[in-house]
């Protein structure tokens, strides 16, 4: 793999440490407030907290609750407390997870197994998602052999559409699936409606509220009006809630609830076939740290009702501030209504291109996440705001201003950069594209880092860009798998 050798041991605590910290040099500086998403951090002091109840869970093992009854405790609490938040009630059934994907994973093996008990006659389970449902759905299906049918959203409001999700249904249709809210724009699917359609065709109902469980309840405490979307509505069967996101818990926490516990039975999985130690597992791993439960448990006392409240204030008022300024530069254009601090925006102008402004603005020291075109959605940029990047909402909508006035001074030279590689000789490559041809299409992007990526992304994102998504994935995939592999 490389020249590098298994460690000799023995060096000091500091040395160690010195060398950790060095290798986050050209990690995306998150302490500084300015980039804008992957990150939801707390302030150090509450930091501190999260780390110490995490620690204090290092060691202890979730592979047997019955040997760490502490740790059954801890998953009680915080699976109850997040389903109160979201209209559940005493039968209301869950778990903690690794992350929101695992969580929809669950859900979706939850479901297919449910249907293979009830329904044997479905041969090739298929789940209809909205084009704004998370790609974990997609990797679910992968994983599971459960046909995703991708239904697309609105070009207006990004919204899943009831009818033509009605119209996507089949004799092989187990689920449905409304997001709440997608990430890539923030809005909210018509949950009611997607789950009233459940109800009439007898099927389950997933709602994805990954990045919206932890923000929406407090949104409405505040008083501000959020349709339903949660357990209180009837044809909701089960539900994914992210703690790592808008919880500020450590990362490596995510719920999966069900409306009752029948419908959880289909998740777990329990062998007796060998000699070793009983396995019942409810979740996807076995081994596992209490850690990151210890730290939503430890988050939720410390935030409170009153603290979460607060941080989705600060964000809401971050959010009207981003999308004020947004609406006051002709060049860009807010994609949707989100219902939180989950923001897109395009570009108007053929003379901007998002990549290029991304890649001026890291120049003034953001971080902004880029969305390739999709579907009916452009290639835009994404804003996460949380309650630790909401205070700089304002310089960065001032740097948006000027980095779009230096356009008209300093233009993008990307389309002549985009001419120089001639498209139709990369679709030819990609017809027949195998990973060895790697380095060629790298060399026609005028990429010299050998499993690195060019500090300056905008030609490869323009490329990635025009490809189908299908092309993208090859890519993607053939330079990750090198990527994990390269000497740096
Ligand atoms: C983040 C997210 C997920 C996946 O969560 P991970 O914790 O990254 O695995 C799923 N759905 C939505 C809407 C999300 O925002």
């Amino acid at each position: 793999m490389s020249d590098i050798n298994f460690p000799e041991g023995g060096q000091s605590e500091q040395e160690v440490l010195n060398q950790l910290e060095g290798f986050k040099a050209k990690d995306v500086p998150w302490k500084t407030g300015k980039v804008m998403a992957y990150i939801y951090a707390t302030d150090p002091a509450v930091k501190a907290l999260a780390e110490k109840a995490y620690a204090h869970f290092f060691t202890e093992n979730g592979l047997d609750p019955s040997a760490f009854p502490s740790l059954l405790q801890l998953e009680r609490e915080v699976v109850s407390a997040v389903a109160q938040l979201l209209g559940g009630s005493k039968e209301t059934a869950g778990n903690c997870t690794s992350g929101g994907t695992e969580s929809v994973m669950l859900a979706i093996k939850s479901a297919r197994d449910y249907a293979r008990d009830k329904y044997p006659a479905i041969k090739e389970p298929e789940v209809v998602i909205p084009s704004t449902a998370h790609p974990c759905f997609h990797k679910a299906g992968h994983y599971l052999g459960v046909k995703m049918v991708s239904v697309a959203v609105s070009a207006e409001t990004f919204k899943a559409d009831v009818a033509d999700m009605e119209a996507a249904i089949t004799e092989q249709t187990i689920m449905l699936v409304g997001s709440a809210p997608s990430y890539a724009h923030g809005v909210l699917d018509p949950i009611e409606g997607i789950a009233a359609l459940a109800q009439k065709h007898e099927l389950l109902c997933h709602v994805d509220a990954c990045v919206g469980g932890m923000y929406l309840p407090f949104l409405r405490m505040l008083g501000e009006e959020v349709p339903a979307f949660d357990f209180e509505v009837a044809g909701v069967t089960s539900m994914s809630c992210d703690l790592h996101k808008f919880g500020y818990v450590p990362k490596g926490c995510s719920t999966i609830l069900y409306r009752d516990k029948s419908l959880r039975e289909y998740q777990f999985f329990a062998s007796s076939l060998w000699p070793g130690y009983s396995i019942v597992n409810p979740t996807v791993l076995s081994s596992k740290t209490g850690g990151p439960m210890a730290g939503a448990w430890a988050m939720f006392q410390h935030f409170g009702k009153q603290g979460y409240q607060k941080a989705v204030q600060d964000c809401q008022a971050a959010k009207r501030q981003l999308e004020e300024g947004l609406a006051a530069i002709p060049q860009l254009k807010q994609l949707g209504k989100p219902i939180m601090g989950l923001v897109a925006f395009a570009s108007t102008s053929d003379e901007i291109s998002v990549f290029d402004l991304a890649e001026r603005m890291k120049a003034r020291g953001w971080y902004l996440q880029i969305q390739l075109a999709s579907a009916n959605s452009p290639q835009s940029i994404h804003v996460t705001i949380t309650h630790f990047n909401a205070v700089h909402i304002p310089e960065l909508v001032e740097d948006l201003k000027e980095v779009i006035t230096d356009f008209e001074k300093e233009p993008s030279t990307t389309p002549e950069l985009l001419q120089l590689f001639a498209p139709e000789q990369l679709q030819m490559l990609m017809a027949d594209f195998s990973p060895d041809m790697l380095d060629t299409v790298e060399e026609m992007l005028g990429m010299e880092t050998q499993g690195g990526l060019p500090d300056d992304m905008v030609l490869v994102n323009h490329v990635l860009n025009s490809l189908g998504p299908n092309e993208r994935d090859t890519l993607l995939k053939a330079f990750v798998n090198r990527m994990f592999m390269a000497e740096q």
